[in-house]
């Protein structure tokens, strides 16, 4: 019996990428065998916080790891961090934050709502956001107005294909705040092959969901200073409590950190490439259809299937009301246009999609 059959559960094609609601990635036969072999263990949770910590340092380039529960939980830690660094009276404080610098500028264009929005996960901190420019747009200037103001903590900014308008220039952004002595943190959820290059824009901390593209359990991965991570490991005796990793997690990142490395990266972007290419050729002789392959527009290393047919919504109604359910990408679905993510996907389901599509458009 499946694990699916034994609890009742459905089974799911997921072309709808690093999605929550889910259950996010698959991870691998080696990364499930580390997990399980951690669970029946004690260990000194300390020290695999510190192999953590050199094993995200040495991936990344970073100076300093830290594992926490998720990038929501890292977000708030990271905001607590900037506020309460490692003093114990002001960790036991939070979130009350009325006698420090409690003020986060972020644009305005990267207010994101992942499940919830990122502005709660700050002000979970006890921390007030004041917001840069608009939703359109924000530029450096704009920061800079903001970042002047008074008690202002850290500059949050979010590298996704969810942020709004006109992309800001993260390096000019991050050197906006350290001209005002504050940190820069990036929230890049779900860019984790992208990690180095975000911290090469001079952030402090960079955040990322090891449950998405590096395919770990659940777990936020803090990427940055050594200062500044050791703040957010503090946080663990204060609001961090109910955010910590759990042992199964810690070593399951270890695991998918270690075959992230001995991967061939040119190999898999290589094969990812080829895998959307070959579903857009089939996806072009559906009838009404239109397949192209698009780059990610956040950068990360990978891309997408765009189906364009006339009556997106319809299509993308009826390709999760089947069985097995089909998820795609419907986020412009109004202008009759469908996303599929096929990375964790196998053969066998993208030939499930495709039958489907002919099914569908048959009609
Ligand atoms: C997914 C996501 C989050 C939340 O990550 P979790 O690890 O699920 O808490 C935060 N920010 C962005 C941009 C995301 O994509």
């Amino acid at each position: 019996m499946s694990i699916h059959e034994r609890h009742r559960l459905s089974v799911v094609i997921n072309a709808r990428g690093t999605y929550t609601p889910l259950g996010v990635s698959r991870s691998s036969a080696g990364v499930a065998g580390a997990v399980a072999e951690a669970l029946p263990e004690f260990f000194v949770m300390a020290e695999l916080g510190d192999r953590a910590s050199e094993a995200i340092a040495q991936v990344t380039g970073a100076q300093a790891g830290a594992v926490v529960h998720c990038t929501a939980a890292a977000i708030t830690l990271a905001v607590a961090a900037s506020m309460a660094g490692n003093d114990p009276r002001r960790i036991a404080m939070l979130p009350d934050a009325k006698d420090m610098h409690n003020r986060v500028v972020m644009p305005a264009s990267h207010v994101v709502d992942y499940g919830q929005s990122n502005l709660q996960a700050v002000r979970l901190a006890g921390a007030q956001v004041a917001l840069a420019g608009d939703e359109t747009r924000c530029s450096i200037d704009d920061l800079d107005e903001e970042l002047d103001g008074p008690d202002v903590t850290c500059l949050l900014l979010v590298s996704s294909r969810l942020v709004k308008g006109e992309l800001i220039d993260l390096v000019q952004a991050v050197r906006a705040a350290h001209r005002r002595g504050v940190p820069a943190i990036i929230d890049g959820a779900a860019q984790f092959p992208r990690t180095a290059d975000l911290l090469a824009t001079g952030a402090d901390l960079v955040l990322i969901s090891g449950q998405k593209y590096l395919a770990s359990p659940t777990a936020g991965l803090v990427a940055g200073t050594r200062t500044l991570v050791r703040a957010v490991r503090s946080q663990e005796e204060g609001i961090g409590r109910g955010m910590k990793p759990t042992k199964e997690a810690v070593i399951g990142v270890l695991a998918a950190l270690e075959e992230w490395q001995a991967k061939d990266r040119a190999k898999w972007e290589a094969d990812q490439a080829a895998k959307v290419n070959s579903f857009v050729r089939k996806a072009n002789e559906l009838p009404g259809v239109v397949a192209e392959s698009v780059p990610d527009p956040a950068g990360l290393p990978l891309a997408r299937v765009l189906l364009k047919v006339v009556g997106a919504a319809r299509v993308a109604t009826e390709l999760e009301a089947g069985v097995p359910p089909i998820y795609v990408l419907t986020d412009q679905q109004d202008n009759d246009e469908l996303l599929l993510e096929l990375v964790p996907l196998d053969d066998d389901e993208l030939t499930i999609i495709l039958t489907r599509l002919a099914m569908i458009l048959d009609r």
